[in-house]
């Protein structure tokens, strides 16, 4: 038989649900990175904390059980599996909901030994007006693209990185410029040059996975954040698609068309990374784009 070497929790930290393993006292004991994805939360807070794993909420906000015994308690007891639908409150605050289905894991002589918990963010359009919603209460969209900004750039890279130096989930990032923007302003005036930046966010967006962000970084400056990209190729298919995205894009102003290509920079984060880092190598590949002659993609894997 072939071996297979890698670790049960490897496998698990591939999947792209969230899986938890709890007591029967309901501490988490194994928390994998697609849960941290979902949640926000990483799996060392989830471990430690003394409260254990909280119970979801109706859409009123209220545990599901109102008090009376949540279904995995149930299931802890009879051993019997369970679907639940409910919310779960982020770590940056907003809801996302979230369908799972608990089971109960037992040992030779059929005790039970404790719950696993399988679950996936079951997005639905209120989940994306709750985050939106959100987003704009804490300052962190930009008003003309509606797009995420500089500061939510920030937070979610700082998330990432923890993420990246504690499990290895991989990070890539794109950094996406307009080419000759100066142009478009100079030609079709103003007011059409922020028309094409909300077309080349929307362009931006619309292939992306649920969990990636664009963001406006600065005046006609993009970054694309992808977690969980761990490979250069990958990135690179990634920029390419969506510069083919950005070029076959359209807006009209005043019976015009006008239409624009980006200059893509791109590099995979590294362990030990900062953001200041990050940013500044795919800026530079970016740069290095721009002088080769623009509408194009360039990736490194390394410290290029
Ligand atoms: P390159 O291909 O080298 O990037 O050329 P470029 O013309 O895009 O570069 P440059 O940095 O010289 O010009 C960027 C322009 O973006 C200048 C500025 O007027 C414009 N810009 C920045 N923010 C906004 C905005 O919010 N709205 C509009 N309409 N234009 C903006
Ligand atoms: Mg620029
Ligand atoms: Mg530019």
């Amino acid at each position: 038989m072939t071996r297979i070497d890698v670790t049960h929790q490897a496998i698990l930290n591939t999947l792209l649900d969230g899986v938890a393993y709890v007591s029967k006292d309901l501490r988490v004991i194994f928390w994998n990175s697609a849960a941290e994805r979902i949640t926000g939360f990483m799996a060392a807070e989830m471990i430690a904390s003394a409260t254990g794993l909280s119970e979801l909420e109706d859409a009123a906000g209220k545990p599901l059980s109102k008090g009376g015994r949540r279904p995995l308690v149930k299931t802890l007891e009879d051993g019997r599996p369970r679907k639940v639908i409910g919310y779960f409150r982020h770590k940056h605050g907003y809801r996302i909901s979230i369908s799972a289905r608990v089971s109960a894991l037992r040992d030779a002589q059929d005790a039970i030994l404790g719950g696993v918990v399988c679950f996936w963010d079951s997005a639905q359009a209120r989940d994306s007006e709750e985050r939106l919603t959100h987003l704009q209460r804490e300052n962190l969209l930009d008003p003309l693209t509606g797009v995420g900004n500089r500061r939510f750039a920030d937070q979610v890279l700082e998330l990432e990185l923890r993420n990246l130096q504690r499990h290895g989930a991989g990070l890539g990032l794109l950094f996406a410029d307009i080419d000759l923007f100066k142009r478009v302003n100079d030609v079709y005036g103003h007011l059409a040059g922020d028309k094409v930046l909300s077309m080349v966010a929307q362009a931006l967006s619309k292939s992306l996975r649920s969990y990636d962000a664009v963001v406006r970084w600065g005046g006609e400056e993009f970054l694309v954040i992808l977690p969980r990209v761990k490979s250069a190729q990958k990135l690179e298919k990634v920029g390419e698609r969506l510069r083919l995205l950005v070029e076959s894009a359209e807006v009209e102003d005043e019976g015009r068309p006008i239409q624009v290509t980006v200059t893509i920079g791109g590099c995979t984060a590294l362990p030990g990374d900062t953001v200041e880092r990050l940013l500044e190598r795919a800026d530079r590949l970016m740069y290095q784009g721009k002088t080769q002659g623009r509408n194009q993609v360039v990736v490194s894997g390394d410290r290029a």
